[in-house]
């Protein structure tokens, strides 16, 4: 008996404001001073009227856009009711039949060998206000519960994508894509520790069975914080609904919609509140917000202000510096700035492969080890590119270069690293490749003198006895290239 995995995506995502959706309160992330980013109108007290950020609403058109939605002309605000005591208006202003964006899709990347791509359908995106946070304190049998109201009302970007997705592993390439997407856009710092991007995962199985496909029950698995979290609780969800179904046959329709939640350090999904069905939100237009009525000129003007998208950007650079798949990837997927910075690296000293190279091996190891951004990297694009063009120009060797390239790192906070650095380091450590043959063939000679037997060796046919010479030339002729040192060597061998 096998199975279909059917997976759809819910991913709220916090959009990059100054200030809150519906008033003038700080968006900030905030969570040491709770309830000092807050007003009447986010506090829900009677006779507070909202009025709609226009900023908001147009980074969210700006990833609609860019999300190949179609963009609705006229949209409206709608009260979703609930109780819940992080949302003290008892209800969330939000968009219900008359979603600003609808249809689009995005596109992704299913095998990187192949390259082959497929397109998730994106079934809406629209706006919403986020609500507080409840804080359960149970240390020392405490049975208090607080909220903090800082981040009620931040504005939210809510994207649900069409059952598309087919494996867990599909599912985290998604959420990837599009919170890179996001962040190029940059309507987003999509901070997941910080619950900027928050991902619902709705799981369900097609069981095929004597030619027929058989739905089990939906589950929505709640607020997945990391990309990893994502994968796991798919994962073990799909086992977890594929036991229930030889357990007991159920299918979709026989029991209610259910909301589990993910229990990473067990590894597993655990059940919670029955899903309240759409009319239970008894959702009604907000008479208190204008409809928003879309210019086709704003569309057009924001679809022009589009940056170039990671999908666009891959394929450009592979072409441009006859990169694989995988160096693009690399490159592209550590996010707009590394990408910008790899462009200027590469186009300063003419070798995007070197380039991609330094960029994709050394540089990403120092910021993961020094815990930096590449906005944050010491060595600036055209320091490090002034470097990599001393290479090819034979002034130092690529070893050599590693070593300049650490010492510079090392100088750390003596102001701005320049080029003229480089030279000092080369000449301090005598990193200079050595121009001058007739000084490297007097190194040569001396260690040809005190090695008869290699020399022999050699002579006698075997060509490996030349590694120990050319070994003992590089540690006396510091910063020789040791390619320049092999044929000298074996030129003056063959001569004498
Ligand atoms: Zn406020
Ligand atoms: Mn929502």
């Amino acid at each position: 008996m096998d199975y279909t995995v059917v997976i759809g995506l819910e991913v709220h995502v916090q959009l990059q404001t100054q200030s809150k959706i519906f008033c003038g309160c700080s968006a900030a992330y905030n969570p040491t001073q709770p309830n000092v980013q807050t007003c009447p109108v986010c506090l829900g007290l009677p006779g507070a009227l909202p009025v709609m950020n226009r900023q908001a609403f147009e980074l969210a058109l700006k990833t609609a856009l860019a999300l190949n939605c179609e963009i609705a002309s006229y949209t409206k605000w709608d009260r979703k009711q609930y109780y819940y005591p992080d949302l003290p208006k008892g209800y969330q202003i939000s968009q219900y039949d008359c979603p600003f964006s609808k249809d689009g899709w995005l596109e992704i990347e299913m095998n990187a060998e192949t390259g082959e791509t497929r397109r998730i359908g994106i079934i809406r995106a629209h706006l919403e206000e986020d609500a507080g946070k409840n804080m359960h304190d149970e240390s020392g049998g405490k049975t208090d519960s607080q909220v903090d109201l800082n981040r009620a009302g931040t504005p939210l970007l809510e994207i649900v994508s069409q059952p598309d997705l087919r494996s867990a592993a599909e599912a985290r390439r998604y959420l990837e894509e599009l919170r890179l997407l996001l962040t190029y856009l940059n309507v987003s710092d999509c901070n997941m520790q910080e619950g900027s991007l928050r991902c619902d995962a709705n799981v369900n199985l097609h069981i095929h069975q004597d030619g027929k496909n058989i739905p089990t029950p939906i589950v929505e698995i709640k607020n997945l914080n990391s990309f990893r979290n994502v994968e796991l609780a798919i994962t073990c969800e799909i086992e977890r609904q594929f036991e229930d179904w030889k357990a007991t046959g159920r299918r979709l329709g026989d029991v209610p919609k259910e909301t589990r939640g993910f229990d990473a350090q067990r590894g597993v999904t655990v059940g919670q509140r029955g899903k309240e069905e759409a009319s239970d939100y008894r959702y009604f237009p907000d008479p208190d917000l204008a409809p928003v009525t879309v210019a086709d000129e704003l569309i057009e003007q924001l679809r022009s202000d589009l940056c170039e998208f990671p999908a666009d950007r891959r394929k450009r650079l592979a072409v441009t510096w006859q990169l694989s798949d995988y160096d693009v990837r690399v490159i592209v997927d550590q996010g707009r700035e590394f990408a910008d910075y790899f462009e200027a690296a590469a186009q300063a000293c003419g070798d995007g492969k070197q380039a991609c190279n330094w960029l994709t091996q050394d540089i990403l190891r120092e910021l993961n080890e020094r815990r930096l951004t590449i906005a944050q990297f010491p060595i600036r694009a055209e320091v490090l590119a002034n470097l990599l063009g001393r290479i090819p120009a034979r002034q130092i060797t690529n070893k050599s270069a590693r070593e300049v390239f650490l010492e510079l790192l090392n100088d750390g906070g003596a102001g701005p690293i320049t080029s003229s650095r480089i030279d000092e380091i080369i000449a301090a450590r005598g990193l200079a490749l050595v121009a001058d043959t007739g000084a490297l063939e007097q190194v040569i000679t001396a260690v040809i003198d005190k090695n008869p037997k290699a020399v022999a060796d050699f002579r006698g046919g075997k060509q490996a006895a030349v590694g120990a010479l050319i070994g003992q030339v590089m540690r006396e002729a510091k910063g020789a290239d040791a390619q320049v040192v092999r044929e000298l060597i074996i030129k003056a061998l063959q001569s004498g």
